[in-house]
């Protein structure tokens, strides 16, 4: 048996509660490539899956750090650097409480594939820690980002590793961790991407993700001949970097986006949700969404404990096209019959692995246009090449010319996507289309490069 298939038993076992959605990923892309496998030996005798399903290497570390009242406190700091056959190891950071090596696998697998499609030179990685960057002062967050580059700091360079923002970690973080990676090192270059503009940041990268999401959707929308997001209602979770641009994209294109959700509730205003309160909310004030409905008392905040078990307040509200913008898994069955019921006829994943494999299989059953993470949201990580060309060539771009390039290649991966799927005989299912065509790609190179 190969490590492939002995992992997905201990998968459908149950027995590898750290690795599950690692194996979860993992389990969909094997069905997905099947086709793939069988019309072509050389991905079997070249045993490729299963020397891409094993991360190259994992770092794991101590770090130490004060916080403001003198105490010492630890926390435990990862890389995974998974594949870099297509070029040097690329993926985010993840600073949150639930962080641990097999949530870091599971988004390291997920980036080899997500980064493949985007057609750029960019391997796979992924790393983060188990800190909370949630009621820390900006002093606890600068100390912490520098205890944890002492150590990432042996292990990542512009041409070997280049890790960048995810969950719990923006524009603030990465500033304190290029900050002391320079000091370190004596070094100014491009190490990290989503850095602020006034130090080799690129214009447009905070937007790219939920942009890109947005563009990819538009696309999808046209190639499957259904009506455009104009003026459609769409609901979106999340209240992060993703979710708050994608609300903004929506609302240029004249789409309603009425909802938004963070850990605690969700805020569902059926004028469409106002933006700017919200980034003030979230971006300035780091406050609860709770806040939203002081200004908005005709707005509804329904509390995460108000609404019954198993289901999500924010995918039981009719829309046209819902966006998943949150985190892994907070998309479920149920809420998936809620949004089919409602009539929702497009589901577009702007955050990591959203929907659960059986809201998935719903989706695709029932027809819904439902474009898949790797794909809809490979938008921030192909800004974050196009920082990675202006760093190396120690130039900059505007705003419309990154944001141009951005539409380009969202449309690229779109039609690449939809187009891989016809080829394999499964028309319409972009879950599969993408795991095909970014497993090619990744798996073409690594024939080419030998053992
Ligand atoms: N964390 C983002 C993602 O999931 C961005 C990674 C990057 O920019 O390197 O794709």
């Amino acid at each position: 048996m190969g490590i492939a298939e002995d992992r997905i038993k201990q998968y459908e076992k149950g027995n590898c509660e750290q690795d599950k959605v690692f194996y979860q990923a993992m389990e969909e892309v094997i069905y997905s490539i099947a086709p793939l496998l069988e019309s072509d030996e050389r991905y079997k005798q070249n045993s490729i899956l299963d020397r891409l399903v094993v991360p190259d290497r994992i770092f794991k570390f101590k770090v130490v750090w004060m916080d403001d009242n003198q105490n010492i406190q630890v926390n435990t700091g990862y890389r995974v650097q998974f594949n870099n056959s297509l070029g040097p190891y690329k993926g985010g950071l993840r600073f949150h409480p639930s962080v641990n090596e097999g949530i870091l696998k599971f988004l390291g697998f997920e980036q080899i594939l997500k980064n493949a499609l985007t057609g750029l030179p960019i391997g796979g990685g992924k790393g983060g820690s188990d800190f909370d960057p949630k009621g820390k002062s900006d002093f606890e967050v600068m100390k912490f980002c520098s205890a944890f580059m002492t150590e990432l700091h042996k292990y990542i360079g512009p041409r070997i590793d280049i890790p960048a923002g995810d969950i719990g970690v923006g524009a603030r973080e990465i500033g304190y961790l290029f900050g002391e990676y320079k000091k370190i090192t004596s070094s100014y270059e491009g190490v990290l991407t989503g850095k602020p503009f006034m130090f080799g940041g690129s214009l447009m990268r905070p937007e790219a993700t939920g942009y890109g999401t947005v563009y990819f959707t538009e696309k999808m929308l046209e190639i499957e001949g259904k009506e455009s997001l104009e003026g459609k209602v769409c609901t979106v979770s999340g209240a992060g970097n993703v979710a708050l641009h994608a609300i903004e994209k929506l609302q240029q294109i004249g789409a309603i986006p009425v909802s938004c959700t963070d850990s605690r509730g969700t805020i569902y205003d059926s004028r469409g949700v106002d933006l700017c309160l919200l980034k003030e909310l979230k971006l300035e004030k780091r406050a609860s969404l709770k806040e939203y409905v002081k200004a908005h008392p005709e707005a509804k905040y329904i509390p995460v404990e108000d609404y019954p078990e198993g289901a999500h307040a924010v995918w039981d509200i009719p829309c046209y096209a819902a966006f998943p913008c949150a985190t892994q898994n907070e998309l479920n069955d149920i809420d998936a019959q809620n949004l089919i019921v409602n009539g929702c006829i497009s589901v577009s994943e702007g955050a990591n692995m959203p929907s659960t494999p059986k809201a998935i299989n719903d989706f695709l059953s029932h027809k819904i246009c439902f474009a898949p993470a790797k794909a809809a949201n490979s938008g921030g990580v192909a800004v974050s090449e196009f920082e990675m060309s202006q760093n190396a060539s120690m130039s900059k771009w505007g705003f419309e010319e990154v944001d141009d390039k951005l539409k380009v290649i969202m449309q690229q991966v779109c039609t690449r996507v939809a187009l891989t799927a016809k080829d394999y005989g499964v028309e319409g299912n972009y879950v599969d289309g993408a795991n095909i065509a970014g497993f090619k790609r990744v798996a073409d190179a690594m024939i080419a490069e030998g053992i």
